[in-house]
Parts: C-alpha cells; sequence; structure tokens
C-alpha cells in the first residue's frame, strides 16, 4: 500500500486540502457563469455525483458579479477560473469564492495588481490556485529548457510560488499539466521533491472521453499510487458528470478513498439473455448519488453471473423472460425480466437504509 506524500494544509471553503485529508474531487462547470439558474443548476448535479469542489470560468464583469448568488448557493466552495484580469480576481473574492485560479507571471498590471490581489485573497482566507501548462510556458524558461519538459513546468510553478511567498502568500495549491502521460507524472514527481504544496493533479488537453480517461487514468493513477496528489479534476471533452464520475472511480480503483456504489458488471458474452448494457446505463443516473461505498453487480446470466459477483453486496443476473436478484453471491428471488432494474434498485435501498440502520 502507498504512502501519502506529507504536504503543507491548506483550507479552500472550509474543504481541507493537503496535510494528510483525503483527496478532493474537483470539477469544472460548461455553463456560462453569467446564467445563474443554469450554473447553480449543474453544480448541484455535480455535488451529487461527489464533486466537492467546483470551478467556474470568469471571462467578464458579469461573470463576476454572477458568482455573488452562485457562491451564496452553492452547496460546495467555488473557485474562480480567471486569466490575465487582476480586477475580475478582485470582483471573484469580494463574490466569496473560496479560491482562485491565476497564472501571477501573466497578470495584466504587474507586481502592483498582484499585491492588491494577494492582499484581498488574505483578508478573505481565499485560496490561490498556480500552475505551470506546457501550452503556455514563457519564453525564457522554453529557451533554458530546450522545451516544455517536466524540469521547465517544474521551474514555471516555482516561479510562480515564489511571486506568492515573496508577498507573504502561503494559501497556495499547484498543478502542473503537461499534456502528455509520462510528461506529466515526471513533473508532479520532480515538483514534489522541491516543494510541500499541495498538488492539484490534472491533465491538460486530455482529451474525449475514452482517450482522456485512459490518459488520465494512468497518469493520475500512478501518481496516486505513489501517495502523491491533494485533489484531482479529470478533464474531459465530455458532460462534467462524467468526469466525477471518473474521478470517484478512479480514487476506488486507487484505493485513496471509498464512496458510492461500484457496478461490478460483466462485459456480456453469447450467453448473455439480457440487454446488460441498457441495464447498467439506466441504472448508473440513479445510484450515481448514492453517496455509501457498495458493490453492485449486472450480470448476463444465471449460469455464472452470481458466481462471477460474489465479492457484490446485491446484483442481478439475467435469464431469458426472466432473472435473479442475489446478495453476496447467493440468489434470493427470482424476478421477471422487466423487473430486475425496479427490484434492484429497491434492494440498494434497503442496503443503504440496514446499513445507516446498524452503522
Ligand atoms: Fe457471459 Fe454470463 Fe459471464 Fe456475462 S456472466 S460474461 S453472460 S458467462
Amino acid at each position: 500500500m502507498y504512502t501519502r506524500q506529507t504536504t503543507r494544509r491548506i483550507v479552500l471553503g472550509g474543504v481541507a486540502i493537503g496535510g494528510g485529508a483525503p483527496v478532493v474531487v474537483q470539477s469544472m462547470t460548461n455553463t456560462d457563469t453569467r446564467d445563474v439558474p443554469a450554473t447553480l443548476a449543474q453544480i448541484r448535479e455535480l455535488v451529487a455525483a461527489g464533486c466537492e469542489i467546483v470551478r467556474c470560468a470568469v471571462v467578464d464583469d458579469a461573470a463576476a458579479a454572477a458568482l455573488k448568488q452562485i457562491c451564496a448557493s452553492s452547496p460546495v466552495p467555488v473557485v474562480a477560473d480567471i486569466h490575465f484580469d487582476s480586477s475580475l480576481a478582485l470582483k471573484a473574492i469580494e463574490a466569496g469564492v473560496g479560491g482562485i485560479r491565476i497564472n501571477p507571471g501573466t497578470l495584466r498590471g504587474g507586481k502592483r495588481a498582484l499585491e492588491r490581489l494577494v492582499a484581498a485573497a488574505k483578508e478573505r482566507g481565499v485560496v490561490i490556485r498556480v500552475g505551470a501548462n506546457s501550452g503556455s510556458l514563457p519564453r525564457d524558461i522554453l529557451e533554458r529548457f530546450g522545451g516544455p519538459s517536466a524540469s521547465a513546468l517544474v521551474e514555471a510553478a516555482l516561479m510562480q510560488v515564489r511571486m506568492l511567498e515573496e508577498l507573504g502568500f502561503y494559501e497556495i495549491k499547484v498543478s502542473l499539466k503537461a499534456s502528455s502521460v509520462s510528461g506529466t507524472i515526471a513533473a508532479y514527481r520532480a515538483f514534489a521533491t522541491r516543494s510541500d504544496y499541495p498538488l492539484h493533479l490534472g491533465l491538460t488537453e486530455a482529451g474525449p472521453l475514452v482517450p482522456g480517461l485512459v490518459k488520465s487514468a494512468v497518469a493520475m493513477g500512478v501518481l496516486l499510487m505513489e501517495g502523491l496528489g491533494d485533489t484531482i479534476r479529470i478533464s474531459l471533452t465530455a458532460d462534467p458528470l462524467l468526469e466525477v464520475d471518473a474521478a470517484w472511480a478512479l480514487l476506488r480503483a486507487c484505493g485513496v478513498r471509498q464512496r458510492g456504489v461500484e457496478i461490478i458488471s460483466c462485459p456480456t458474452c453469447g450467453r448473455a439473455e439480457v440487454d446488460i448494457i441498457s441495464m447498467v446505463q439506466e441504472l448508473w443516473p440513479q445510484l450515481r448519488a448514492v453517496e455509501k461505498p457498495m458493490k453492485v453487480a449486472v450480470m448476463g446470466c444465471v449460469v455464472n453471473g452470481p458466481g462471477e459477483a460474489r465479492e457484490a453486496d446485491i446484483g442481478i443476473a439475467g435469464g431469458r423472460g426472466q432473472g435473479v436478484l442475489f446478495k453476496k453471491g447467493k440468489v434470493v428471488a427470482k424476478l421477471a425480466e422487466q423487473r430486475l432494474v425496479a427490484e434492484l434498485l429497491r434492494a440498494v435501498e434497503e442496503h443503504i437504509n440496514t446499513e445507516q440502520t446498524t452503522g
């Protein structure tokens, strides 16, 4: 089992990051931040799926103004994502965000603007995320390191950290985003030997769903298994809900955190007598919000299903025109095929209530 690397602890809007705190799951809204109802609706969906910190893009004054209402109603802390414009960052801090994501080296207004921003962040207890991105490294660093190498990313991130430290600011988390898996792993590993600020794990431009998931899982999986990473966001060119699903699946797979339902479903084969893929697609949106850790199996046949899913708390296995409900690999009921999904959901609810009663 891995040992978590000790980083210093910071607190973002009441959520502890680093210093041995559980790895925090983040995502980012893709609504127009100026559309408060749509943004809040998406935040609530993300939170129900397990998102613990949410980031919103702040593109102009209207978006910064909208943050006030968003922060007041969001069930989790909000981070404002800001490029170049320090006045937007100040407005976001006034609106009540828990954190801001900026690049102190590219803020308009230079050192004076950064000083004002840091003073406001200190006063309001706001965390600042800095980070290097392989696509936007400063020219001098690119020349010095001969390209966007892991060392170049580390140097760029440390430079941003130093700019804040010189102003007496230490509530910092850091990301190092390369677009390649090996570059990302190397950059985070190298940074962790030079600094104890909490690490925000991410992979930039991860890509469409399947390749994006694979790249993120390999890069972040390696780092998490080595004990690195205090908060994660899996960036996908897809619905942000899937980012949250993926982050939890990765944390579970790495043995870092447990939450909610893990669906164990068979790959299906020529023996399958029900449409497993449709069943799983129907079940997942209804199980996503469950917080209690549990395993739910969805298997294609009664011959091998229950046995193959012995570790599951509850499951169903399809048969011709009917199927079985099983618990811990033992069949407890025979059901008509069309009742399988509903009965499984009922059994999950019962399981949650039993856990609550006995736990
Ligand atoms: Fe095939 Fe049955 Fe195994 Fe599913 S559970 S893969 S249908 S043998």
